[in-house]
C-alpha cells in the first residue's frame, strides 16, 4: 500500500473533525428529532483502508441506523473524504467503542427504544426544523434528460416556473428507486426558493409522519398544522411509506386540501401511480390524481450513457467510453447505483493516479458487478426458504404466527435483507404487508439465532450459498 493510504489508517483529529462535519449535516438533514432518536449515540471508530468503522451501542440500534441512514452516511462520508468507501457500522457496548477509538465525540445514552416512534429525547424541536433542506447538487441543469424521464422532467420544470397553475396540482411523480424523482423534487425546489420569495417545504413522507406523531406527543398539532399551511409548495417524497399509517394519511389529507384550497402547489412522489397505491386511502387517492400524473421510466440504455458521460465529465477523470458502455450494460437497475459505481472508478483514479480502463474497472468495480450478475428476487428468496423448511409458500405472506411458519419466514425477510437491495418497508410489503419494524425485528432476530445455533447458523448460510447461486 502506498504511503497516502497507510496515513490514513486509524482516528485522527482529521477523521475526527470530518466526523464531526458527516454529523452537522445528518442531523440538519433529518432535523434534531430523528437526530437525538437514532444518531446521536453513534462513536466514531478507525478508518482502515477505505473503510470506516461507527459504533453502535446495541443490535436494534445499529439495525435501525443501517436500514435508514446507513447510505446517506457513505454518500456524506465520501464527499468528506474520498478515501472512504464503506461504512461499516458495528454494534459495541459504549465503553468498548470508546476505548478502540481514540475519539469518542459524544458520550451515548445507552437506551434502546422499542419502536422506530419511541418518544424522541426533546419533542419541542420538532417545530422549529419543519422540512428537510434541499440538496443543491440536485438541480435541472445536473439532471440529464432522455426518453424515460422527459415528461416528468418537463412537468416539474413546469411547475417551477409557474407554480399552482391548474392542471399541475398537485404534480404526482412516480417511478422506481433511484430514477430520480428526488432529484428533481429538490431542482424544483431550488429553482423556486433561489428567487427567495416563494417558501417551500420538501420532506420524506417518513419524515411527515414522525414529525406529526411528535406533535401529538408534545401537543403542539396546531403549530404543526400552522406550519405547514403556510408554506407555499410543499413536497412530500416517497408517499408510499404513508400506507397504512391512518392517522398520518388523514392529516396529510387535510393538509393537502388546506393548501391547495388556498392555491398553493403540492408536489409528491411514490413508487407507484395514485391507482396502484393500494392501501391508500380512497378520497386521498383521488386527490392526489386530479392534476399531473408523471411516470418516470426505467432507464435506457443510451439514458444510462448520457448519463455517465455527464457525471464522467464533471469529474474531470476522463474514462473511455469502453467503460461507460461495460457500465452501462452491466448495471441496469437504477441510476444511484450507476452512479456509485462510477464514483468509485473516478475516486481509485484519483487516488492511485492510474488512467481507467476496462481491466481496472473490473478490478475495482468487483463486488458490485458479481452482485448484478446475479440478481436475486424475494420471490426466489421465498420460494427456496419454504422448500427447504418444507411448508406452504404461501405461509410467506400469511398471518399464522405458529413458530414452524414464523421462524422460516423470519429467514426469508432477514436473507431479503441481505441479498437484494430492497429497503424495510418494500420487503414487509412482499410478506403479507408487514410493517418495516418486522423486517427490522426479524433481522436482528435472525442475527442472534446464528450466534447461539451453529445448526441454524448452518442451515442460513447453505440458503445464502444456494441463492447466491
Ligand atoms: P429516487 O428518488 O427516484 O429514488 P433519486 O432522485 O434519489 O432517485 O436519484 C438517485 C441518484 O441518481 C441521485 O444521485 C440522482 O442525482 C441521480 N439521478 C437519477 N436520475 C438522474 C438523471 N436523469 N440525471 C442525472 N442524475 C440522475
Ligand atoms: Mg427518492
Amino acid at each position: 500500500m502506498p504511503e497516502t493510504v497507510a496515513c490514513m489508517t486509524g482516528t485522527s483529529p482529521d477523521i475526527a473533525a470530518q466526523w464531526a462535519r458527516v454529523r452537522e449535516r445528518l442531523k440538519a438533514e433529518v432535523g434534531d428529532v430523528e437526530y437525538r432518536t437514532w444518531l446521536k449515540q453513534i462513536v466514531l471508530g478507525p478508518l482502515e483502508e477505505d473503510e470506516i468503522s461507527l459504533f453502535l451501542p446495541t443490535r436494534f440500534l445499529r439495525d435501525w441506523v443501517r436500514g435508514q441512514y446507513g447510505d446517506r452516511l457513505q454518500e456524506l462520508w465520501r464527499l468528506e473524504n474520498r478515501f472512504v468507501q464503506r461504512v461499516e457500522l458495528q454494534v459495541q457496548r459504549v465503553s468498548d467503542a470508546a476505548a478502540a477509538s481514540a475519539v469518542a465525540v459524544e458520550t451515548p445514552a445507552p437506551v434502546e427504544p422499542e419502536s422506530p416512534a419511541a418518544t424522541p429525547a426533546s419533542l419541542s424541536e420538532a417545530r422549529h426544523d419543519l422540512a428537510a433542506p434541499l440538496d443543491t447538487r440536485f438541480t435541472f441543469d445536473s439532471f440529464v434528460v432522455g426518453k424515460p424521464n422527459e415528461f416528468a422532467y418537463a412537468c416539474a420544470r413546469r411547475v417551477a416556473e409557474k407554480p399552482s397553475s391548474p392542471g399541475f396540482n398537485p404534480l404526482f411523480l412516480y417511478g422506481g428507486v433511484g430514477l430520480g424523482k428526488t432529484h428533481l423534487m429538490h431542482a424544483i425546489g431550488s429553482e423556486l426558493t433561489s428567487g427567495g420569495r416563494v417558501s417551500v417545504a420538501y420532506m420524506s413522507a417518513e419524515k411527515f409522519m414522525y414529525r406529526f406523531i411528535a406533535a401529538i406527543r408534545s401537543q403542539s398539532t396546531m403549530e404543526f398544522k400552522e406550519q405547514l399551511r403556510s408554506v407555499d409548495v410543499l413536497m412530500i417524497d416517497d408517499l408510499q411509506f404513508l400506507i397504512g399509517k391512518d392517522n398520518t394519511q388523514e392529516e396529510f389529507f387535510h393538509t393537502f386540501n388546506a393548501l391547495v384550497d388556498a392555491g398553493r402547489q403540492i408536489v409528491v412522489s411514490a413508487d407507484k401511480s395514485p391507482s396502484d397505491l393500494s392501501g391508500l386511502e380512497d378520497r386521498l387517492r383521488t386527490r392526489l390524481g386530479c392534476g399531473m400524473v408523471a411516470d418516470i421510466h426505467a432507464t435506457t440504455f443510451e439514458l444510462r450513457i448520457s448519463i455517465l458521460e455527464a457525471k464522467a465529465q464533471a469529474s474531470g477523470v476522463s474514462v473511455p467510453s469502453k467503460v461507460l458502455e461495460f457500465l452501462a450494460h452491466k448495471i441496469t437497475s437504477n441510476v444511484r447505483e450507476l452512479e456509485g459505481a462510477l464514483n468509485r472508478l473516478i475516486a481509485h483514479a484519483n487516488l492511485f493516479g492510474r488512467p481507467v480502463t476496462l481491466e481496472s474497472t473490473q478490478d475495482v468495480l468487483h463486488d458490485i458487478l458479481k452482485a448484478h450478475d446475479r440478481r436475486v428476487t424475494i420471490e426466489e428468496i421465498q420460494r427456496k426458504v419454504s422448500e427447504h423448511w418444507n411448508i406452504r409458500l404461501t405461509d410467506m405472506s400469511s398471518a399464522r404466527r405458529a413458530r414452524a411458519v414464523a421462524r422460516p419466514r423470519q429467514v426469508a425477510m432477514y436473507l431479503a435483507k441481505q441479498l437484494t437491495s430492497r429497503s424495510l418497508p418494500e420487503i414487509g410489503r412482499k410478506f403479507g404487508n408487514r410493517d418495516h419494524t418486522t423486517v427490522m425485528h426479524a433481522v436482528s432476530r435472525v442475527t442472534e439465532l446464528m450466534e447461539r445455533d451453529a445448526a441454524f447458523a448452518e442451515d442460513v448460510e447453505l440458503l445464502r450459498r444456494m441463492l447466491e447461486g
